[in-house]
């Protein structure tokens, strides 16, 4: 197998250093724990927080309890906490426990079942406080009755008090200011425990929303903290794909599965080796484009399961072996995504299925 041949993916570990550093400049003195799940947003967690490592982070979050695990084990002996966004779900104790990881704890049960867990010795626990947003997490009045009830907590070390926000990405959305009001609320009733209100688009919300601890995912890796590019972050993934072949369809005729578009001229075009298990959503006809020897370039037609069409009049490089980009330093993730009505979170982390991964730029 060459690389001509396949998807390649090429990961810029120095691009994921200066999103790093323009992330913590937002922060100011507020910790960036990096969000590494779902395999680093499908850039690979074990090289991703290797970099970050060496770039001073020294707390990570995932979803999964095997995410934890696997992280654990590629960070060998280095002493980073790694928080477990889905808590201590039921049966994951011994696991969490054995790998030493901090649970975000979720609800009442999951206080109770990490409390058990601790038997006779101490665990570290983070809380998950839902402030608005309905999906995970105590309500504010669950919380008053856990922090009147001090047996539920007493074996455990609560570190760290959480929420996450709704509608970050869009600064003008009312819920910001509302979640923000219920969370000081809500970590008041824990003093001295240390706070963490903001993802990626947070960080980009103002001062208000930095507290102790934020959490970016997306713009580490690429994306832009309101669904848009940003100039203060740099494209970390270029998703590249091999023209098969050059092929003039005649005018009249069209192209691909459901004869989806018709040349209303003879038109040149290029055969990509690039679909549904690259990434490629079927949505990204009619809007999608990729970028080639310098210009975006229009899709033509649905996605043919492992085969698009791009329009290459007047494009003399186009030839097979070259590489066209669907996405990356040229084309950035939430241009493609925006024109395939998805996010810049679903592009990355559907790449995992075929291609080859290539990583420039410093390990570690
Ligand atoms: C995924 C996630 C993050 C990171 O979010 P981004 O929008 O990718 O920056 C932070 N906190 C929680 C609770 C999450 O689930």
């Amino acid at each position: 197998m060459t690389d001509a041949q396949d998807t390649r993916i090429t990961i810029d570990l120095d691009a994921l250093a200066h999103n790093y550093a323009a992330l913590r400049a937002r922060a100011g003195d507020a910790e960036v724990a990096p969000a590494v799940k779902a395999d680093a947003y499908g850039l690979g967690a074990a090289p991703v927080a290797d970099r970050l490592w060496a770039e001073g982070a020294r707390s990570f979050y995932v979803a999964r309890l095997a995410e934890g695990v696997a992280l654990r084990r590629s960070l060998g002996d280095r002493e980073a906490t790694i928080y477990v966004l889905d808590g201590a779900t039921p049966g994951s104790g011994e696991a969490l426990e054995g790998a030493q990881l901090v649970p975000v704890l979720n609800s009442l049960p999951q206080v109770e079942a990490w409390n058990v867990q601790a038997r006779s010795g101490r665990l570290r626990a983070a809380l998950h406080i839902d402030t608005g947003m309905n999906r995970l997490g105590l309500r504010p009045e669950e919380l008053k009755v856990l922090v009147g009830s001090f047996d539920r907590l007493k074996r455990l070390d609560v570190e760290l008090v959480v929420s996450h926000l709704a509608c970050a990405d869009t600064p003008e959305h009312p819920l910001n200011a509302t979640q923000l009001a219920r969370f000081q609320e809500a970590a008041a009733l824990l003093p001295g425990v240390r706070r963490s209100l903001a993802n990626s688009g947070g960080l980009f919300l103002g001062e208000a929303y930095r507290f102790d601890q934020t959490r970016p995912g997306v713009s580490l890796y690429g994306g832009g903290p309101e669904g848009r590019p940003h100039p203060e972050i740099r494209a970390v993934a270029t998703v590249e794909a091999p023209i098969l072949q050059v092929r003039v369809v005649p005018r009249g005729e069209s192209i691909g599965y459901g004869a989806g578009w018709t040349a209303s001229d003879n038109t040149r075009v290029a055969i990509i080796a690039a679909g549904y298990a690259d990434g490629v959503p079927r949505a990204a006809f009619p809007r999608g484009e990729v970028w080639f020897d310098g210009a975006r370039r229009p899709m033509l037609g649905r996605v043919s399961m492992d085969l698009i069409a791009v329009d290459v009049t007047d494009c003399d490089a186009a030839r097979p072996g070259a590489m066209v980009e669907l996405f990356g330093a040229n084309l950035p993730v939430d241009d493609a995504a925006d024109a395939a009505g998805t996010s810049a979170y679903e592009r990355l982390t559907r790449l995992t299925l075929r291609g080859v991964r290539r990583y420039i730029g410093a390990a570690r």
